[in-house]
């Protein structure tokens, strides 16, 4: 199995692949990993998803727990009522730490990683897919997944289409020292920032400040952001540069918007930002590609060894193409939000009175930390689809009986069993009061894919998620 690119969602997909005992190499084009540091934001699913995989504590002594508020079009709210997530927190980390932290998991599991080796081309046929790298070197997989990212050499040479809208405005980004007085910086900051929500200065360390203003315009991207071009725009917005000198790392990012209209051609595939882009507002890129990795980790794992129902690996698709549409029209929603014309802001007042109810609050918090989301798994109550919280069970709680990325059949009535699925789905007789159902199986992404209690009914749905019994 090849990955292309060790970003976030081919480091993460390398480990869930592993946890099935699949041979993965991930290939990537870098020869060292990133140093660019930005502050990501972990939302509360991609929390959960890093507990289920014993890796959260791994993870929280790097990064800091802000509240999870709802950050709707940078809108701040305190937490609504109602919250059921026993992860119910923001985790702000740099990138690099958190891309070094799931690689080195995806290692430790035997993935074999890379680097400085580029995917350049790919053909493919019904046992496989060549690929070709930089140096002319061919590689031979059963199946490919491109997580290389906005620029996806395995999307183009796909010729999937990535459907959408171009860049309109451009962000500058990067951290610098300042040559005037931190009060002063304050008080200008706070004002602008009632009108200009893409403005800001923040302090990110000793005597360093991240600095984010709009771009004058939309380049075509070749040439790095200067120090000057911060400066003029500086100047353009408060009237000052703040004496801004000694840049750390200076970027600039696009709010161009767009949805590959394939997952999946034959034997390869598509995951994070390779399948989707858009502007960074609300945080939601990462977190997208780490769930996309864990939607379709199982799944390819079951393909290849081979106890994959027919169409598995076609639901990958049908239940992350919606999800990623969702997010980018709450993108979408959230960027007219920031615009300075009257009419986005009289929107924006409108929309932050509205979110003084706890309902409107929630619903737009589940939006931005994806744990509202219910696939759709056909007619049945509305858990089904639904990811279950990390709920207390006998002998500790819920996520930690998914660790090994294996399926899990929760069962109150004591009767039922998994019989010749039990080398993929374990069994948890009598396992909490906290379960308002009789039974429910999870599938190893941690949604639920059955609640009921007939054994055949069960059976039934373990063979439409994890292929025929073994005996
Ligand atoms: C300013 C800013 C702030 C952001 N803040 C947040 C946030 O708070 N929360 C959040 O969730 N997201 C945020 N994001 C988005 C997030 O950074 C991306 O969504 C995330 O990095 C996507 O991960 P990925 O692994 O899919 O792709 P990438 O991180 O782009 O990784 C792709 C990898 O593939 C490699 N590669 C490229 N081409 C090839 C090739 N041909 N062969 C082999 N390897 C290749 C690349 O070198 C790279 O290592 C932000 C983005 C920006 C710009």
């Amino acid at each position: 199995m090849i990955i292309a690119g060790c970003g976030p969602t081919g480091a993460m997909l390398a480990a869930e692949l592993r946890l099935h005992d699949v041979r993965v190499l991930v290939l990537e084009k870098e020869t060292e990993p990133t140093s660019f540091v930005r502050i990501v934001g972990l939302h509360i699913r991609s929390l959960e998803l890093m507990a289920m995989r014993g890796l959260l504590d791994r993870i929280l002594p790097h990064g800091r727990q802000r509240p999870a508020g709802a950050y709707f079009g940078a809108i701040p709210r305190p937490a609504p009522k109602g919250l059921d997530s026993r992860y119910a927190y923001l985790l702000g980390i740099p990138q690099p730490v958190i891309e070094r932290l799931l690689e080195e998991h995806a290692i430790e599991l035997g993935a074999q990683v890379r680097r400085g080796r580029a995917v350049t081309g790919l053909q493919q046929d019904d046992e496989g897919v060549t690929v070709e790298l930089t140096d002319g070197e061919q590689l031979r997989s059963r199946y490919l997944v491109g997580c290389d990212g906005a620029r996806s050499a395995v999307r183009k040479l796909l010729g999937v289409g990535f459907p959408g809208e171009p860049a309109r405005t451009e962000t500058l980004m990067g951290e610098m020292e300042v040559g005037v007085p931190q009060e002063e910086i304050a008080a200008t900051v706070t004002e602008i920032r009632e009108t200009h929500q893409r403005f800001w200065l923040r302090p990110a360390g000793v005597g360093v400040y991240s600095v984010l203003v709009p771009a004058a315009g939309v380049s075509d991207r070749s040439e790095p952001p200067t120090i000057e071009d911060f400066r003029e725009q500086l100047r353009a917005i408060a009237g000052t540069d703040f004496g801004v000198h000694s840049p750390r790392w200076l970027s600039r990012f696009g709010d161009a918007t767009r949805l590959a209209d394939r997952y999946r051609v034959g034997r390869v595939l598509l995951a994070g930002d390779a399948a989707h882009i858009h502007p960074p507002i609300g945080g939601q890129g990462l977190n997208l590609g780490i769930q996309d990795a864990v939607n379709l980790g199982w799944k390819l794992a079951a393909q290849l060894r081979g106890w994959a129902p027919e169409t598995l690996l076609d639901t990958y698709q049908a239940e992350r193409h919606p999800v990623a549409a969702a997010v980018l029209d709450n993108i979408r929603a959230q960027t007219e939000l920031l615009s300075t014309e009257p009419g986005p802001q009289a929107v924006r007042r409108l929309l932050s009175e509205l979110m003084d109810f706890d309902e409107v609050n929630l619903h737009l918090l589940k939006k931005i930390t994806a744990i509202g989301i219910r696939y759709d798994f056909g007619a049945g109550p509305d858990l089904l689809g639904r990811r279950l919280p990390d709920i207390d069970v006998k002998h500790g709680n819920l996520y930690g009986l998914l660790h090994h990325g294996r399926g899990l059949l929760l069962d109150r009535t004591e009767r039922l069993t998994v019989g010749g699925w039990s080398d993929r789905v374990d069994h948890l007789a009598d396992p909490t009061a906290e379960l308002d159902v009789p039974a429910v199986l999870l599938r190893p992404d941690g949604h639920v894919a059955w609640v009921g209690d007939d054994q055949q009914d069960l059976d039934e749905h373990l063979s439409r998620w994890f292929g025929g019994p073994a005996h």
